[in-house]
């Protein structure tokens, strides 16, 4: 604390992985002798610069842009921008650290890093955001490159702020290359990357729950959140058979006891892809219940996925789900749990899938996609699936291999933190003191 001042995300994080990493290294000495722990918390480099840009009525902005490049031990750095107001440091820095080991479990060769700008595209015109996004890159470009850095989407840049991007970046250096993730599918993009995140913690939650001798067949689900990631979790539980009975934004929820339609929730997609409308407008138009500046875990389920933001399910959250009888959780967004709700569940023996295994998914196709660009060839949507799955099946049974305590109880976060941190920390060490 006293190195890094006023960071409580990036504490978090880091005392989390700590907690499983630390018994396991007191039984190898080697990664103590060579500090590898405190290698890792410490960034490779962090950027930061000012971003100036003009708005529609003329007026002068600045904003700050910054790129965090974590480790690139196992393969160059690679995880998304967030834009968004008030982003700090502190926050990229905890999605960078964790971003080092989920990268590691998805097994391909990629480091970590993340970024972003305190610029909040809600209420921005297209124009505007191109603005932004151009001058954004016109500094970013020097800090990438398809061997050195491949940013990607993540809160506030989707698709159309990666076109922007992409777009300059191009411009900038006179070559096309796959040196951005999430890319439209006219120029390098991958079929899938748009659901991986969501359809893999989705197929991550299935295999916990098959270990354990269930599926989601007929299950009760809530989701938080109505973006990326939470749309197609919802999609992918309705396809293996689950049932989501709420959904969210960041001004209340969404509660449909019967569960949610194919019908809505392509028009849920629609709304917040296309029309970038408030969730409210959905209870509005199906005539089902809103609850304003209300969570989703009050609504009584049997399975929880948490795919809004960072601490949005905190213990108070974390005795409802319990009380209501859920018995499994899994976390799409980062670090969306805090330190008190994984200790309830843990306590209370709810499954519980932590991000860096769970939302593996994005990066695991976001990695797909830089291969198809470097073979200049594209994958099939059943291709990518099945190779998206497959990811998912070794991220669990590496999580079991570390994760397998006393008698049958698997600790997911446990072994995801091992599995993660060794193939990262042997990396580092093979290449001695550097
Ligand atoms: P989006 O910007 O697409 O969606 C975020 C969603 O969360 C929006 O519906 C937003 O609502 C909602 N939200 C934000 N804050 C709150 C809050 N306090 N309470 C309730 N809802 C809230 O982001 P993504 O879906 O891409 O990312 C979500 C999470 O998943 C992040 O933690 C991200 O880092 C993580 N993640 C994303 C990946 C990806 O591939 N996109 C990959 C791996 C992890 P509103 O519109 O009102 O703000």
């Amino acid at each position: 604390a006293k190195r890094n001042p006023h960071e409580p995300e990036f504490y978090q994080a880091v005392y989390e992985v700590a907690q499983s990493v630390i018994p396991y290294i007191n039984h190898h000495p080697e990664y103590i002798d060579a500090r590898i722990l405190e290698r890792m918390t410490e960034p490779d480099r962090i950027i930061s610069f000012r971003v100036c840009w003009e708005d529609d009525e003329g007026h002068i902005r600045v904003n700050r842009g910054y790129r965090v490049q974590f480790n690139n031990a196992i393969g160059p750095y690679k995880g998304g921008l967030r834009f968004t107001s008030h982003l700090t440091l502190d926050t990229l820095k905890f999605l960078g650290f964790e971003q080092t080991f989920k990268n590691s479990l998805t097994t391909l060769p990629l480091g970590a890093a993340k970024g972003g700008s305190d610029f909040n595209p809600k209420g921005k015109s297209d124009r505007e955001v191109m603005r932004f996004c151009q001058s954004f890159m016109s500094e970013l470009h020097k800090h990438i490159g398809v061997y050195t850095d491949i940013p990607a989407g993540d809160i506030g840049v989707g698709g159309r702020e990666i076109s922007y991007l992409f777009g300059q970046y191009k411009r900038l250096e006179n070559q096309f290359q796959g040196v951005l993730t999430g890319k439209g599918l006219e120029y390098g993009g991958s079929l899938i990357r748009k659901e991986a995140t969501g359809f893999g913690t989705t197929y991550f939650m299935e295999e916990i729950l098959k270990e354990h001798g269930s599926s989601l067949e007929g299950k009760k689900c809530v989701i938080s959140g109505s973006g990326n990631v939470a749309l197609y979790t919802a999609e992918k539980v309705m396809q293996l058979g689950g049932h989501v009975l709420a959904m969210s934004d960041s001004s209340g929820t969404i509660h449909i006891p019967d569960g949610i339609s194919r019908e809505q929730l392509d028009w849920l997609i629609d709304l917040k892809e296309n029309r970038r409308g408030r969730i409210q407008e959905f209870a509005e138009h199906f005539q089902c219940e809103f609850l304003p500046d209300t969570k989703v875990w009050g609504i009584p389920c049997q399975i929880a996925f948490a795919c809004a933001t960072q601490n949005e399910l905190e213990k108070s959250d974390a005795q409802q789900l319990i009380k209501n009888g859920c018995i499994a959780v899994a976390e799409g967004a980062n670090m969306p749990s805090t330190l008190e709700a994984v200790h309830l569940f843990k306590k209370n023996n709810i499954l519980f899938a932590p991000a860096k295994a769970a939302n593996a998914g994005g990066v695991a196709v976001s990695g797909l996609e830089m291969t198809q660009n470097s073979m200049r060839l594209s994958w099939s949507m059943e291709e990518l699936e099945d190779r998206l799955k497959t990811i998912m099946q070794k991220i669990h049974s590496q999580c079991i291999k570390y994760g397998r305590g006393e008698g049958e109880t698997i600790d997911y976060v446990r072994g995801a933190n091992i599995a993660g941190f060794k193939k990262v920390a042997d990396a580092m060490l093979a290449y001695g003191v550097v």
